[in-house]
């Protein structure tokens, strides 16, 4: 159970914000942190769980966990995708969509 009425996409937003040094309310702040152990975890291949959080057009709420992008070498926020409950990072998903477009233009490589 989560006291904090965020949105997960508000929480994504805050934690890009803490991320980058800047400051989030404290109580968003206490769901954010990670102490060494939770990097050194959640790098090894064991996500963080932080909470369920809804979104606008959800039904319900999913769970969110703070995962590992071992391409990127960055932490993300994410719920889990699919029958096999994986993980979007970001700038894999930026990535993809700018080959998806390269692509369809018919410009390979
Ligand atoms: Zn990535």
């Amino acid at each position: 159970m989560c006291v904090v009425a965020l949105k997960g996409n508000e929480l994504i937003e805050a934690f890009h914000l803490l991320q980058s040094g800047g400051s989030v309310p404290e109580e968003v702040r206490a769901i954010l942190k990670l102490s060494f152990f939770d990097k050194l975890k959640i790098k090894m291949g064991f996500p963080k769980y932080i909470g369920d959080f809804t979104n606008d057009g959800w039904s319900g709420n999913l769970p969110f966990y703070i995962v590992w992008c071992h391409w990127h070498k960055i932490f993300f926020i994410d719920y889990p995708h699919g029958f096999d409950n994986h993980f979007h990072c970001p700038k894999c998903l930026e990535e993809a969509e700018k080959l998806r477009a390269r692509l369809a233009d018919g410009k390979w490589i």
